[in-house]
């Protein structure tokens, strides 16, 4: 079976916008904190709202303290008044996009025109709309109620934010015709009409659509309906637990969509558990293969193996011979640290990737032997090649290790971050740095070369590398990392300038080794090296393509470089090394 995921699927601008608002209000403004209705149509976010003491507040009390956010949806403007008149601190969480519908029926309103809005009757964007209207609102969902509505004067017609774009064309050739002086506005959503002609083009390419999202999100029930105008079969879920009820015996090719309001773990979860049904149709050499694959990446044993790779890469760069029992030094810190940063910071995983969360913990004791056996090795070689290496290795493993755990308690006030892991963006910089100081400067340590200028450029580059590896896949887990309140680099600057940033950094390095190699400072091995930055601008662009590839790949891709950096001086070492050095 193939499977396919929607480009678009997933939280759309306001809802984001919303559901980050709310999770940033906790220590920032004053408690109890409340969404005045559910802040989205979506049961498992307001689930986590709710573990962070957010609630929601049904109705408006004569009295109340606190802070209270309005929902994206909106709301009518009397709700906010009363609101602030009980005594509640509101901030308005509601979308830009349906600011402006709400700006143009009061503007509208207020020169005397009725308004019309196409949309559902119950929905509490369109409660919200009608507040504006000045009691001068009409709200039509179907053709009939259209046509059996009196004339107006003067009116305008506005949609529903996520109204279907099909049915809106159709009001508005009505419209057209009949009362030509009706002025008409177009504010269906960007974001929906994308994702109803993306979910088009799914359902033309599939057999079945599976559409995840709450079940009382009007516009996840719209995208299945659009599914079954195209002759397909649509199923909606609000949970991976919808496809124990799906039988996919007649279904080749599968694909996944989601409303607005479904968080980024719901889908993977979605993804996962159809893979796994996939996978049960498999032979039993492809379902070892599939638990092989994903036990080498959910331990990092391949990501270990990239920083063996690194190593010997880096001595080469640095014109080093290359001591092979520090190659495995460095593979087994870079397992050690990765490990133990899983086992004590699991929280996140939860949302980000449900899959290893459980993994870690299924397996927490003979990982935590793993983690801990690693460790002692890669300390021991370090004791072997120096005191200076071993003593670097141990305090960097030490502060590793402590990274997740609160170092100072709370009732000293010296400074505002408890842990290291609190201070913003220090995760990313953290693992580079580390890995930039076991892979570049180790090797000149240990053979007792000294510290030179080709020293600096190769930890420049393995910097850089790893930056840029961690930050995209801190992208990757953006919505986890936000619910338990990590600070990375894309949560700091957005994942739209992290993107640009990484991009920019791995042209900058490419030049960098570019120029190093034509001022004859390294050898041509760091020209050759350029397809590491290379492949990882080449992730990029699938990740921001996002067609139809699941971020495993990506991340496959991405943690391959460190590989391919060792394989390319390997060959260089066979056909080029004695010459040049
Ligand atoms: S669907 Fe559009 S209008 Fe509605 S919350 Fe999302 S971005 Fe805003």
């Amino acid at each position: 079976m193939n499977i396919q995921i929607g480009k678009g699927a997933g939280f759309c601008m306001g809802v984001r916008r919303a559901v980050e608002m709310a999770l940033d209000s906790p220590g920032r403004y004053e408690t109890p904190i409340y969404t005045y209705g559910p802040l989205i149509h979506n049961p498992q976010v307001l689930e986590v709202l709710k573990e962070r003491g957010i609630n929601v507040l049904l109705k408006i009390p004569p009295k109340g303290s606190g802070t209270v956010l309005v929902r994206a949806h909106g709301v009518p403007p009397e709700d906010k008044e009363k609101l602030k008149k009980a005594g509640f601190y509101v901030i308005d969480a509601t979308c830009p996009r349906v600011i402006r519908v709400q700006t143009i029926i009061r503007k509208h309103a207020g020169k005397g025109f009725a308004t019309i809005i196409i949309g559902d009757r119950d929905h509490p964007e369109v409660k919200g709309l009608l507040g504006y209207a000045g009691g001068n609102g009409f709200v039509v969902e179907t053709m009939d109620e259209l046509h059996n509505l009196t004339s107006f004067e003067n009116a305008i017609i506005v949609a529903q934010t996520t109204q279907n774009s099909g049915f809106y064309k159709n009001v508005k050739a009505w419209a057209n015709e009949k009362y030509p002086h009706y002025i008409t506005f177009d504010t269906i959503c960007d974001s929906t009409e994308k994702r109803q002609t993306e979910v088009s083009r799914l359902a033309d390419s599939v057999d079945t659509v599976i559409v995840v999202g709450g079940c009382d999100s009007g516009n996840t029930r719209r995208l299945a309906e659009i599914v079954k105008e195209h002759g397909k079969t649509a199923y909606h879920i609000e949970t991976e637990d919808g496809l124990d009820e799906i039988d996919f015996k007649s279904s080749d090719r599968v694909g996944i969509t989601a409303g607005a309001s479904t968080p980024n773990w719901i889908i993977n979860s979605v993804q996962k558990k159809l893979e796994s049904i996939v996978s049960e149709k498999d032979t039993a050499g492809r379902k070892i293969w599939s638990a092989a694959k994903q036990t080498i990446l959910f331990t990092h044993l391949y990501l270990a193996t990239g920083a063996g790779f690194l190593f010997y890469a880096s001595t080469h760069l640095q014109q080093i011979c290359c001591v092979y029992p520090q190659i495995l030094m460095a593979a087994l810190y870079v397992l050690c640290m990765h490990l133990f940063n899983n086992l004590t910071g699991r929280k996140a995983d939860r949302y980000n990737n449900p899959d290893r969360a459980n993994f870690y913990k299924k397996y927490t004791t003979l990982l935590f032997i793993l983690a801990s056996v690693s460790g002692v090795a890669g300390l021991g070689i370090a004791l072997k090649s120096g005191v200076i290496p071993f003593i670097l290795l141990l305090s960097m493993s030490i502060t590793g290790t402590f990274y997740n755990f609160k170092l100072i308690p709370d009732n000293i006030s010296l400074w505002r971050y408890r842990s290291l892991r609190e201070i913003p963006g220090s995760k990313t910089v953290f693992i580079a740095g580390a890995w930039a100081v076991v892979i570049a400067v180790f090797p000149p340590l240990i053979e007792g070369n000294g510290i030179t200028v080709l020293t600096l450029i190769t930890f420049i580059w393995v910097m850089s590398m790893v930056f840029v590896r961690t930050a995209f896949f801190d992208i990757l887990d953006m919505q986890g990392d936000r619910i338990v309140g990590k600070e990375t680099i894309p949560i700091l600057l957005g994942e739209k300038k992290t993107l640009k940033l990484l991009k920019k950094l791995l042209w900058i390095i490419i030049a960098f080794m570019i120029i190093s190699t034509l001022v004859q400072i390294t050898s041509w091995l760091a020209i050759a090296l350029c397809i590491c930055p290379i492949a990882l601008l080449f992730g990029l662009r699938l990740y921001n393509q996002k067609k139809y590839i699941s971020d495993l790949k990506v991340k496959f891709i991405v943690e391959s470089q460190f590989i391919i950096a060792g394989i390319i001086a390997v060959i260089w070492k066979m056909y080029a090394g004695s010459v040049i050095y």
